[in-house]
């Protein structure tokens, strides 16, 4: 059977519709702000989330609402043939399930006036974006090479696409209409969110787990097709901080205790070999990501990342063990280092329910994929949604190059997404995956 390259029928009935969205989405300035002052950060997700809203009330969510904080809720009730194979009583029913992705975009690359540029049928050559000169070059990613024949949706080359996460939500709404659209489909009720703000690591902050109500969620918000992830880098952020003695060079001899060339010796000294660039798989690594300098103070942000917690510890006492023994070698000099926790890797929140990953996976294969369970070298909303009690691995969208002007996504791997999504809601009426929850506390009891 020829489907164009797409994995289903149903993803391609699907993919018209959730383009239409994509296209209508990015359009929207959401791009987040770091040190925000109000939830969300920037007025264009409140935008963002109240289309949104119009959109899901259209479809039949009735209850769709977006609250004082941008963040939008909606239900879809259980449906299908649930009632006939499952007698109704209250631990027998299949759990709520929840569905998230988040409406804002990354700050590291521009985000308005995104115009998104369907490229038909992939030849598998180099696609040259109207502006700046931007080129897709499949030399350089093997991910495009493998989507010959694809629909490749860009931007034009001076701006992010938004793919990561409008891929997600689009993906989401398409599936929630269409199995609203076919009551006779089998689902659980299921919960949809859209976060603001989780670009800069705020998503899970003001997320009403109580009011949500499902024991656990699903981000779509990964990248290559059937990719599952259970496992999230653990992150801590440090900020040192040097105060050095500043003189008018004129009258420096002697007297003058530079910070700006502490910090820079500081940031040298750290291990090229423990950086993002020389790392990979399951490494952790320091990456000094802000330097700020005066003679007088200097700030130095960086990131450590591991997925092992001891390694994690043991990153973050080099780096402070090197600023110590940098500052120590002038003792007028003054250091102060301040540590914050970040996110947990998710994936112990997960292993007490394993139903959660394998109906994600059951639901991928149903969808014709082979499932990638690999772990995510960053953190999502699921990552801290998980520490706090909502177990959230992380389903691809079919996106890739994400905050970059390259950023790019395939329609046929979307639709699978969206599709993965209908089929998720069916695995999850099977007693073996409905009865997952069974016994255990709902989050409301323990408000
Ligand atoms: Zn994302």
């Amino acid at each position: 059977m020829d489907r164009d390259g797409y994995t289903s029928t149903l993803a391609k009935d699907l993919a018209p519709g959730l383009l239409e969205r994509l296209e209508r989405y990015v359009r929207i300035d959401t791009q987040s702000r770091r040190d925000r002052t109000s939830c969300p950060s920037t007025e264009g997700q409140l935008e963002l989330g109240r289309l949104l809203v119009g959109e899901l009330r259209m479809a039949g969510l009735a209850d769709a609402a977006i609250d004082e904080n941008g963040y939008v809720m909606a239900t879809l009730t259980a449906g299908g043939s649930v009632g006939a194979e499952i007698p109704p009583s209250k631990d027998t029913r299949p759990p709520a399930i929840g569905l998230i992705a988040h409406m804002d975009t990354s700050p590291d690359a521009p985000g308005r006036g995104v115009e998104a540029i369907v490229h038909r049928s992939y030849d598998g050559g180099k696609i040259v974006l109207p502006r700046e000169g931007t080129t897709l070059d499949p030399e350089a990613m093997p991910e495009l090479q493998a989507k010959v024949g694809h629909d490749i949706v860009t931007a034009s080359g001076d701006t992010l696409l938004g793919a990561d996460d409008k891929a997600g939500v689009a993906a989401i709404v398409t599936a929630v209409a269409h199995l609203a659209a076919h009551p006779e489909l089998p689902r659980p009720t299921l919960r949809v969110c859209f976060t603001p703000d989780e670009e800069i690591g705020e998503g899970a902050t003001l997320f009403d787990l109580v009011r949500f109500g499902a024991p656990c969620a699903y981000t779509i918000d990964g990248a290559e097709l059937g990719e599952i992830q259970d496992e999230t880098f653990s992150a801590l952020e440090a900020m040192i901080t040097v105060h050095g003695v500043d003189v008018h060079p004129g009258q420096a001899t002697g007297k003058l205790v530079n910070a700006l060339r502490l910090g820079a010796r500081i940031v040298a000294a750290l291990p090229d070999e423990l950086t993002p660039e020389a790392t990979s798989g399951r490494e952790g690594f320091i990456h000094p990501s802000e330097f700020y300098g005066t003679a007088s103070v200097a700030r130095i942000r960086a990131i450590v990342r591991d997925f092992d917690e001891d390694r994690l510890e043991s990153h973050m006492a080099l780096l402070r063990r090197t600023a110590e023994e940098v500052v120590a070698k002038e003792p007028r000099a003054r250091l102060e280092l301040d540590v914050k926790r970040q996110y947990s890797n998710m994936r112990r929140y997960l292993e007490p329910v394993p139903e959660v990953v394998a109906a994600a996976e059951a639901a991928i294969r149903m969808e014709g994929i082979e499932p990638l369970r690999e772990p995510i070298r960053g953190g999502t909303d699921g990552s801290r949604l998980s520490e706090m009690g909502l177990p959230t691995p992380n389903i691809f969208t079919g996106g890739h190059e994400y905050h970059s002007v390259r950023e790019w996504a395939s329609v046929q791997d979307m639709a699978a997404a969206a599709a993965t999504i209908v089929r998720l809601a069916e695995v999850w009426t099977r007693p073996e995956y409905a009865h997952a929850f069974r016994g255990r506390e709902p989050l409301d009891s323990r408000a």
